[in-house]
């Protein structure tokens, strides 16, 4: 099957003295998996609710393989939804759950399309199970054949993960992808987990109060952030004094790109990632190990430099000749940074 485009158009809507969402434009290619990523309360919900017909715009418009489906209603909008809680219907097993809204639709194939879809999410020894019977993890697969084995046009995944554990949560992501490929239903998968988000999609959509702050891939999300909201929301930063000269910013001694053009002042703090931060022994050097804490493969060492504080994500091995108090020199990588606003 192939996906069809998805588009929201300018949509707002507002709840009493609340923009949910502010002139939200966004478009799905088909077939593509765009994870929606921000903050409690920043309108990913609301997005996807008003795709999905649950909820419906003050303005703007959806439109699903180029259709305009706004007044639609859900029922008529062709969409597989699964939810963070889990919604199997208790009183079915596995199957009858899967089968549900295909004999709704009268569909003679429901048994044999059921098993398939079980068999496709890795369920098929488990038809016969009652939800009580199944984890949580097993659950959400099942919600999940359920959600495709109608054929949707487009795939909505609400927080699907949130409720699991942290192994199983991924394992299932791991696994949604591999299906969400082979499927080829253009998808929108809302959480405010950004690993989860970068790991997930094609491409990651960075909410903030109801607006887009970026629609990028996961490592340009990550790599090249937009604005100071996306390189703090994704990842960590470092928050440290720099010096603007034309299209670089100079941060301990050296200069660095910057993500986008700077039109202030030339004194300001730009956000320099752990990992951008390597550490050597220096004794002619005035800055000091301050903490070194062991964490698995890489260690996080923080380092008094002048006044600021700055911490490093170095190779553990490096850890034996980072105990604090050693006198060090900071060496930054020149990737880009962004600038707090
Ligand atoms: P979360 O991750 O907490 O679910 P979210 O990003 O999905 O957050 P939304 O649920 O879309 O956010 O909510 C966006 C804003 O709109 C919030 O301020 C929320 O309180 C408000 N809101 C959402 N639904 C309603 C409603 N039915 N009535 C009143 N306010 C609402």
């Amino acid at each position: 099957m192939t996906g069809v485009a998805v588009h929201l158009e300018g949509l707002r809507r507002t709840f009493g003295a609340t923009h949910a969402l502010d002139n939200l434009d966004l478009r799905i290619e088909p077939g593509e998996l765009i994870a929606l990523l921000g903050p409690s309360g920043c309108g990913k919900t609301t997005a996807l609710r008003i795709l999905a017909g649950l909820d419906d715009a003050d303005a703007g418009r959806v439109l699903v393989g180029g259709k305009d489906v706004t007044g639609l209603p859900a029922s008529k909008r062709g969409m597989g939804m699964v939810f963070q809680a889990y919604s199997l219907f208790p009183h079915l097993d596995a199957q009858r759950n899967v089968e549900f809204g295909l004999r709704l639709r009268g569909r003679k194939d429901a048994a044999t399309r059921s098993a398939e879809m079980l068999e496709l999410v890795g369920l098929a020894g488990f038809a016969k199970r009652f939800p009580h019977q199944l984890s949580g993890g097993q659950q959400q697969r099942v919600a999940l054949a359920r959600a495709l084995a109608i054929e949707p046009q487009v795939l909505l995944l609400d927080e699907p993960l949130s409720a699991l554990d942290a192994k199983v949560r991924v394992q299932l992501r791991d696994e949604i992808r591999r299906i969400q490929t082979e499927v080829g239903t253009t998808t929108l998968f809302v959480t405010h987990d950004q690993e989860e988000a970068l790991a997930v999609a094609d491409r990651v959509g960075v909410m903030k109060s109801g607006k887009l702050e970026q629609l990028a891939a996961p490592a340009e999300i990550y790599q090249k952030p937009a604005t100071a909201f996306v390189a703090d929301f994704v990842g960590l930063s470092n928050r440290l004094a720099g010096t603007v000269h034309g299209d670089v910013v100079e941060v301990l001694g050296t200069r660095l790109p910057l993500v986008t053009p700077h039109t202030g002042g030339s004194a300001v703090t730009a956000l320099v990632r752990p990992e951008a931060v390597g550490v050597t022994p220096d004794a002619t050097s005035e800055a000091k190990v301050l903490t070194a804490s062991f964490l698995g493969p890489t260690s996080r060492v923080t380092v008094t430099a002048g006044d600021q504080l700055v911490v490093a994500q170095v190779p553990s091995g490096q850890l034996p000749s980072l105990t604090p108090g050693t006198a060090v020199r900071l060496e930054l990588q020149p990737v880009p940074v962004a600038l707090q606003d």
